[in-house]
């Protein structure tokens, strides 16, 4: 994961190693190599610069204040601002409501059907929750089939309607089902298009406002980059959700979505996907990523 990141981002701070002190001259080369290292993992141009003067005020301000090395100095203090970037600290999900509804978002191919057959998964196995999916990709009949094969897997009901093409019905009723048997949380996948578009914002729109969901998640492919971040701004403006939910960070993602998204849209990211199996989902916790990107 993020393996060239962390290989320059070691780089870069190696140019302070054998240095006996931080001066202006060699933090500014060394935040030089850093910008250079966000800015090839795709981090927005502006988060970057703002991340480096940050890291720039701290280190010049704090150097006379420790007994660590100029190099381990920057590092730490990398690694904190790394960690605030990216949400500071570990974002759970609300799951007092019973049932506790949480709407799924996002394009397609993002994700979202696979994760949410991983989110009721790890409901059911790790805080015995007992989830219903629901499938309200109407236009889809694949993908509802594909909740289906999931909920079979997992051993998780999956309530849809043959033949029904609206979203907001299916969505309610699944709801009225829910409480009938007995589930405390119910997912509701939904339809995505291959880019943003109004009919698909209106639709998800009138599901949120119909089932007033405790969570609205935004799903989406890490490996998109920036693209990932002004999705998520789409989105979060339509939806103002709850948080994101970054998939696919087993692959050769360069990890700029996973440094941008939470400063652009101001939501944390709780909950990453790191394969396709239904137990490759991870808690998002900004530190111990902080800690792997810094090797
Ligand atoms: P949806 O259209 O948003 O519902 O997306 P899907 O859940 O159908 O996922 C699209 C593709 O991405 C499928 O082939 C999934 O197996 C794959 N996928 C989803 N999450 C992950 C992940 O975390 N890692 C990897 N490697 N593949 C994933």
């Amino acid at each position: 994961m993020f393996d060239n990141l962390s290989d320059k981002l070691d780089k870069a701070l190696h140019v302070l190693k054998g240095h006996g002190s931080i001066t202006e001259v060699n933090v500014a080369e060394t935040l030089k190599e850093v910008r250079r290292a966000l800015l090839d993992a795709d981090v927005n141009f502006k988060i970057a610069k703002d991340f480096t003067n940050r890291v720039k005020e701290k280190a010049l301000g704090q150097n006379v204040l420790t007994s660590l090395k100029p190099s381990q100095l920057m590092v730490k203090i990398v690694k904190d601002e790394l960690t605030e970037l990216m949400g500071g600290d570990a974002a759970g999900i609300n799951l007092s409501a019973s049932p506790s509804v949480i709407l799924m978002s996002g394009l397609q191919g993002s994700g979202k059907t696979t994760f949410s057959g991983k989110l009721a998964n790890y409901l059911k196995s790790k805080k015995s929750k007992k989830p219903l999916l629901v499938a309200c990709d109407v236009y889809r009949p694949a993908a509802i089939n594909q909740l289906h094969v999931v909920g079979e897997q997992i051993g998780v009901e999956v309530y849809s309607e043959e033949g029904n093409m609206d979203p907001v019905v299916i969505a309610t009723n699944a709801i009225a089902h829910a409480k009938q048997n007995g589930h405390n949380v119910v997912i509701v996948d939904t339809a995505g298009r291959l880019a943003v578009d109004e009919e698909m914002m209106t639709e998800i729109a009138n599901i949120h406002s119909a089932i007033q969901p405790q969570e609205t998640l935004f799903v989406v492919d890490s490996m998109t980059g920036q693209d990932a971040v002004n999705t998520a701004k789409a989105f979060n403006d339509r939806l103002n959700f709850d948080g994101v939910i970054l998939t696919k960070l087993d692959g050769d993602t360069r990890g700029g979505a996973a440094i941008s998204i939470k400063s652009v849209v101001n939501k944390p990211i709780k909950f990453i996907g790191t394969g396709e199996k239904m137990d490759a989902i991870d808690v998002f916790y900004p530190e111990r990523m902080a800690d792997r990107i810094l090797g």
